[in-house]
């Protein structure tokens, strides 16, 4: 054992025989060619044993960062281990951005498309919707390109590192832009219900955070482009904040991106969080489901009517909306989305009571979980066989399998 090494919630010590950085692409083809079973990991910010195996353990965080901007293309190609804040900034300074970001940008590119990390935007796609192509090195230690538009690219961008280490990644920019950000607070909980799609939309990205208890939801984000309308001065009851508001009340509003509708750089608003700072509570661990956001209000009182065992275990929700995709073991597959995300205590047995509860009461909407975050089932994912298939193609040996992913995705 060299080295023993824990995700970033602590919940999870990695069980790896060996853990490797290699600084090169042809030092990962030949770690990847030598090894039995490999494991890739990123910024390790998942909540489970996603990335988790007994025998290698792959960081291509060691490889240069190389970002290459093709003006004439519209993209930029990236290392993959590369950390979003650090893209986001060098794009900034070139004149460009990215359609969205997660609420944190600290972590790595390739490790987020891989779970299909997202942001919140009516209209805007999954953090793995910008990608135009990936470079991947495959068991036996090839290094296989696939691009938009090739039939097993679909299934091959959102796919939890079963296909191979993505050392590439080449994603969809636009020229940069600035957002807004305005915190409103104690929306009365019937306005969600009475005008949920209005408020969703009401700007570019939305997040909604509630704890679940009373009759008002705690606090909304809305993060405005310049294009966009002005912000409202009051949203369905909701008022705007009289200060800066972290989503968790007790916690430092330091840690947050600017709030106060002061304009600034998209990816310094589109997160919550700052890259130099701990993001969201730092101890916790965290759960997320997806159904169709047609079935928000639904799904909302199917949480309510569970409340008394999520309330314990809960130290804030959040509440976003997703755009469908065409990526099969994408959480949005075909689906526009709205995503119920559960920042928890750090106590697992209290949580996994309040995750059964909550699978229970969101069945009737085929609930996809977040791939990254603690669950239990994961049901719904229709083109799971298609990904198998696809699996066994570019890595028959399975070098690249491990618990997690024979359970949820690969059926064995
Ligand atoms: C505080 C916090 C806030 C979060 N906020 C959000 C949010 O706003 N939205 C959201 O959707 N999620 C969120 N998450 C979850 C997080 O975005 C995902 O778990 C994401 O996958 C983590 O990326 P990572 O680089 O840490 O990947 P890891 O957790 O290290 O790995 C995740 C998966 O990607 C694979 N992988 C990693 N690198 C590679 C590679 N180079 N090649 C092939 N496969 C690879 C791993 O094998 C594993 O299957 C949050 C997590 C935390 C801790």
């Amino acid at each position: 054992m060299s080295e023993r090494l824990r995700n970033w919630a602590g919940n999870i010590e990695f069980s790896a025989a060996r853990v490797h950085r290699p600084a090169s692409v042809e030092q990962v083809q030949e770690i990847v060619a030598r090894a039995e079973r490999v494991r890739v990991l990123g910024t390790g910010h998942s909540f489970n044993t996603i990335a988790d195996t007994d025998a290698d353990l792959l960081s291509v965080g060691g490889l240069p960062a190389d970002i290459r901007i093709d003006a004439g293309a519209g993209t930029v190609s990236v290392a993959g281990g590369v950390r979003y804040g650090e893209l986001a900034r060098r794009l900034d300074a070139d004149g460009y951005a990215l359609h969205n970001l997660g609420s944190l940008p600290h972590i790595s590119v390739a490790g987020a498309v891989a779970t299909g990390t997202h942001g919140s935007g009516a209209g805007l796609g999954n953090l793995a919707t910008a990608v135009a192509g990936v470079d991947i090195v495959t068991g036996g230690g090839e290094l296989v390109s696939l691009r938009r538009g090739d039939a097993d690219f679909d299934g091959a961008v959102v796919a939890l590192g079963v296909l191979g280490a993505v050392v590439r990644v080449t994603l969809d920019i636009q020229p940069r832009y600035r957002i807004s950000q305005h915190v409103y607070e104690q929306l009365p909980r019937a306005e969600l219900d009475a005008h949920w799609d209005e408020i969703a939309s009401a700007a570019y990205s939305v997040s909604l955070f509630t704890s679940w208890r009373g009759d008002t939801v705690d606090q909304v984000w809305l993060k405005r482009r310049d294009e966009d309308a002005p912000a409202p001065a009051e949203l369905f009851g909701a008022v705007p904040a009289a200060g800066k508001r972290h989503p968790i009340a007790v916690m430092s509003p330091e840690h947050c991106t600017e709030q106060g509708g002061a304009p600034g750089p998209w990816h310094e608003r589109l997160p919550h969080f700052k890259l130099e700072f701990t993001p969201s509570s730092g101890e916790e661990l965290q759960t997320e489901y997806f159904v169709a956001r047609a079935d928000a209000v639904a799904a909302f009182a199917a949480v309510e009517r569970v409340r008394d065992q999520v309330v314990p275990a809960l130290q804030i929700s959040e509440i976003r909306t997703v755009a469908a995709d065409s990526m099969w073991l994408s959480p949005h597959f075909e689906r526009d989305s709205v995503a119920l995300h559960f920042t928890w205590v750090p106590n697992h047995d209290l949580v996994l009571g309040a995750v059964d509860a909550l699978e229970a009461a969101l069945a009737p909407f085929a609930p996809r979980p977040h791939w990254g975050k603690v669950f239990r089932h994961a049901p719904g994912y229709a083109r799971g066989r298609d990904f198998a298939a696809l699996a066994a193609r570019l890595d028959p040996a399975g070098t690249f399998r491990n618990a997690f992913v024979e359970r949820h995705v690969l059926g064995e």
